[in-house]
C-alpha cells in the first residue's frame, strides 16, 4: 500500500497537445476544474436523454406527458413509490407483467431513478427507467395494453493522456491533480511486478499516461483503464503497453514481452515482511534454526493469492504449519502457505490462477500471532522467494508481434508525443 502522504504528482506542466488520433487531450492540472472545462469544450453537444426531461410528444394528437422522477430511497419498495405518487396498487400489477419491471422490484437499488408519466385522472400512463448503463426501459400504458420500448444507450470509449511528476504521494496528489483512483490503480497495476509503489517512488519521477474515458449521450461517465504508459522510476524507464490476447487485457513492454512475472513478488494484500528468510531463533520452539521462508504480519482473514499459476497439492492441516495449502507450479517449482485461518475454495487436483485467493492469514498451528509463512522451493530446495531469479516470460512472436506493433502503435505515438513536448519544455 504506497503511503499517502509521502510522493505525489503534481502537475508539473500543461501540455498543448493536439494529437491525430486523441479525440480528447486532458493534462494534469493544478486545477482540475479547468481541466474538466477543457474536457467540456472539446466534447461536441450532444442531446442527453435524461430521466427528468422527456423528449417532445411526437404529433399533436398525443396527450401531454407528466412526467415525475423519483429518486429511490433506504427502505422503500416499488410498492411504496407507487403509493406515493398515489397510484393504484393494480396499476403495479399490470406492469409488473413486464418481465424488466419485475427485476427492477426485486432488487430496488438506492439512489436509482424512475419516471412515472401520470395522467390529470391520477392513472399511469407511462414508466421508464434503467435496467443498466446501456440500456432504458419506456412502457406506455393504456387501456389496450402496454407498450415496451428498448431504448440503447451505446457507451463511447476515447482515448485521454495526462502526464505528472512525483513530488509528494502517488495517490494523495495524482487525485488532486485530475487521475481518478480507478486510473492510478491500472497504472499501478501495469508496472506492478518492475515497481514497488509502496517503497520504490522517489521526488522526481514522471510518468506520461494514455487511458480511457467511457462517454454516454455526450456525458463522461467514469475512467476506463489504462492503455499506456511510461513511468520514469529512479532515472529507469518503464513503459507498458495494453494488448488483448486470447481475449485477456495484457501489459507488454516495447518488445512484446509480457509484464506479468510467472510468481508475484509478495502473495499477500497490504503485506509487511516481518521475519526474512535466513536463520534465527524460532519464536516458539524458541531455538536457532534455519527459517526457511518469508512471513508478512497481516490481520487475521487478509487473503493469500497464488503466487503463480498452479495446481493445488495439499488444502489441509500440517503439524507445525496449521492449515496449509502446497501449490505445484511446474518446472519443479512449488509454493507452500502456512498458519491460514481459513482454506480457499480449492481442493486438491484444482488449478488456480496467479492472484487467486487460496487462504486467509492465521495462526494455526506454531505460530505467535497472525502471519503467512510463504515458502518458494525449486525441485525441492527452498530458495529466498525475494530473491530468486526467474526466466523471464516468452515475449510475443510472429504474427501476434505484428498484430501487437500495429494495435499499440496509436497508444506509443501519443505517449511519444508527450514526452516530447515535456522535452521541449525543459
Ligand atoms: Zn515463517
Amino acid at each position: 500500500m504506497p503511503n499517502p502522504s509521502r510522493y505525489a504528482p503534481t502537475a508539473s506542466r500543461v501540455l498543448g497537445v493536439a494529437a491525430a488520433g486523441v479525440l480528447v487531450v486532458s493534462v494534469l492540472s493544478i486545477v482540475p476544474a479547468l481541466e474538466r472545462a477543457q474536457h467540456a469544450q472539446s466534447v461536441p453537444a450532444t442531446t442527453t436523454i435524461a430521466l427528468a426531461l422527456p423528449p417532445a410528444p411526437v404529433n399533436a394528437t398525443a396527450p401531454t406527458e407528466d412526467w415525475r422522477t423519483v429518486q429511490v430511497r433506504s427502505g422503500q419498495t416499488l410498492g411504496s413509490l407507487f403509493a406515493d405518487l398515489g397510484l393504484p396498487a393494480s396499476a403495479m400489477h399490470r406492469v409488473l407483467q413486464v418481465p424488466e419491471v419485475g427485476q427492477l422490484a426485486a432488487r430496488l437499488r438506492i439512489g436509482s431513478e424512475l419516471a412515472f408519466d401520470i395522467a390529470p385522472d391520477g392513472s399511469l400512463r407511462g414508466l421508464r427507467f434503467d435496467t443498466d448503463e446501456t440500456r432504458r426501459i419506456e412502457l406506455a400504458v393504456t387501456e389496450a395494453g402496454i407498450e415496451r420500448q428498448i431504448i440503447e444507450r451505446p457507451l463511447e470509449t476515447r482515448t485521454v493522456v495526462a502526464s505528472g511528476e512525483i513530488r509528494s504521494s502517488l495517490f494523495a496528489d495524482g487525485a488532486r491533480a485530475g487521475l481518478s483512483a480507478p486510473v492510478m490503480n491500472s497504472m499501478v497495476q501495469a508496472l506492478q511486478f518492475d515497481i514497488d509503489f509502496a517503497q520504490d517512488l522517489r521526488a522526481g519521477d514522471h510518468f506520461q499516461l494514455v487511458y480511457e474515458e467511457l462517454w454516454r449521450e455526450g456525458e463522461r461517465l467514469r475512467d476506463g483503464g489504462v492503455v499506456a504508459v511510461r513511468f520514469t522510476n529512479q532515472g529507469r524507464t518503464f513503459t507498458a503497453l495494453r494488448f488483448e490476447r486470447n481475449g485477456n487485457r495484457e501489459f507488454f513492454d516495447l518488445d512484446g514481452r509480457p509484464l506479468r512475472k510467472n510468481f508475484l513478488r509478495t502473495p499477500i494484500e497490504f503485506a509487511r515482511v516481518t521475519s526474512g528468510f535466513g536463520s534465527r531463533r524460532h519464536p516458539v520452539l524458541n531455538r536457532i534454526r534455519m527459517h526457511r521462508g518469508v512471513d508478512y504480519a497481516a490481520p487475521i482473514g487478509t487473503p493469500i493469492f497464488a503466487a503463480g499459476d498452479g495446481r493445488v497439492t495439499f488444502a489441509g492441516w500440517q503439524s507445525g504449519f496449521g492449515r496449509t495449502v502446497i501449490l505445484d507450479h511446474g518446472n519443479g517449482i512449488t509454493t507452500l502457505y502456512a498458519h491460514m485461518s481459513r482454506l480457499g475454495a480449492y481442493r486438491v487436483g484444482q488449478r488456480v490462477r496467479q492472484g487467486t485467493t487460496i487462504g486467509y492469514v492465521g495462526m494455526s498451528g506454531l505460530a505467535t500471532g497472525p502471519h503467512l509463512h510463504y515458502e518458494f522451493r525449486v525441485r525441492g530446495v527452498h530458495k529466498d522467494p525475494l530473491r530468486v531469479t526467474l526466466p523471464k516470460p516468452e515475449p510475443l512472436k510472429g504474427p501476434l508481434l505484428a498484430e501487437f506493433r500495429r494495435a499499440t502503435a496509436p497508444a506509443l505515438a501519443q505517449l511519444e508525443r508527450i514526452g516530447d513536448v515535456q522535452l521541449a519544455e525543459r
